[in-house]
């Protein structure tokens, strides 16, 4: 763990893929990236939004597993409770404050997650416009041109059985970071590409429907919105070609692990309390067997000559 105090060495870092979550983590932050991916280091405690979100993520996948006929209210809210309430055990055990934590949860359930839920059957109803899936949670990995590392990629879900199938994708949000997908999005032309090297179909798959969420909060209502993203020719090869770009700076032989300290550290980095000690040449080691584990196998690893990574 001496990476967690002393950073003025250069790295070689080997990969066995590379995903979307470690795309934006390098671009964000080399010392979160090296950490997440290279250290396999992640928090103890499940972060709200994550299980928040993941929560309507799982009520509308089951939702959209029926037929539109299928479809009611009732299913939806009771599919978005149940998995809500599988969480409150693990999310308060691991709260700093668990008496707080409870109260939040069980606020926020009624507030703004049946809220949202009573919102999204209001909006579309039983969603004939999606008809019923045909796979969810779609994982695969594909090679990535001009570079020995696999793209790996998970989809929400994928609607086949039309005449122009497509993936279709859940976004929830605590904020309205809809804009970022304007221009910005280089996750739907690398998922239209990964699929149909992965899947080959009669009738590729070109767009991506975008279901964006944002919870209401004390100021805002909330948003429920849904686009249709089609990635041209030239999008895609953009951003496959920016794929290869990446990984040759990420298995680069000096590579530099340095921070970005920001404002946003605090509410958008699961390591702050960490670099906030550490900045301050405070010991870290306290916090780091209290506050998180260490993955099995982190998708990165420090290159060693007698030692290669295997896939
Ligand atoms: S807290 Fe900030 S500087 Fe530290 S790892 Fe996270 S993003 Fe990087």
């Amino acid at each position: 763990m001496s990476i967690l105090l002393d950073t003025s060495h250069y790295h070689k870092v080997e990969l066995s893929h590379w995903s979307n979550s470690q795309d934006q983590s390098f671009r964000k932050c080399l010392l979160q990236w090296y950490w997440r991916t290279v250290l396999g280091l992640e928090p103890v405690r499940k972060s709200s939004p994550l299980h928040r979100g993941s929560s309507v993520h799982h009520a509308l996948e089951q939702f959209h597993t029926l037929d539109p006929k299928d479809r009611s209210y009732d299913i939806l809210e009771h599919h978005f409770r149940t998995y809500y309430e599988t969480q409150r055990e693990a999310v308060i055990a691991t709260a700093f404050d668990p008496t707080a934590e409870a109260r939040d949860f069980d606020d926020w359930l009624l507030s703004v997650g049946i809220r949202t839920i009573k919102g999204i059957w209001e909006r579309w109803g039983k969603d004939e416009n999606v008809p019923k899936l045909s796979m969810t949670e779609y994982t695969d990995e594909v090679p990535i041109p001009g570079t020995d590392v696999k793209y790996q990629f998970r989809l929400d879900a994928l609607v086949l059985n039309v005449a122009r199938p497509f993936i279709f994708e859940t976004k929830t949000m605590s904020k309205d970071y809809t804009s970022d997908y304007d221009e910005h999005d280089l996750q739907a032309p690398r998922n239209v590409w990964a699929i149909n090297q992965s899947l080959v179909m009669p009738t590729p798959i070109e767009h991506v429907v975008y279901n964006f969420i944002v919870f209401p909060g004390k100021r805002s209502k909330g948003l429920l919105e849904r686009r249709v993203f089609q990635p041209s020719y030239k999008e895609i090869q953009f951003a496959i070609h920016d794929l290869s770009v990446v990984i040759q700076e990420a298995t680069r032989d000096d590579l530099a692990i340095i921070h970005s300290f920001s404002k946003a550290c605090a509410w958008s980095c699961d390591f702050y309390h960490i670099c906030k000690e550490r900045k301050f040449g405070n010991p870290v080691d306290n916090i780091l067997e209290t506050e998180y584990s260490t993955r099995d196998n982190p998708t990165g690893a420090e290159y060693t000559d007698d030692e290669s990574m295997s896939d």
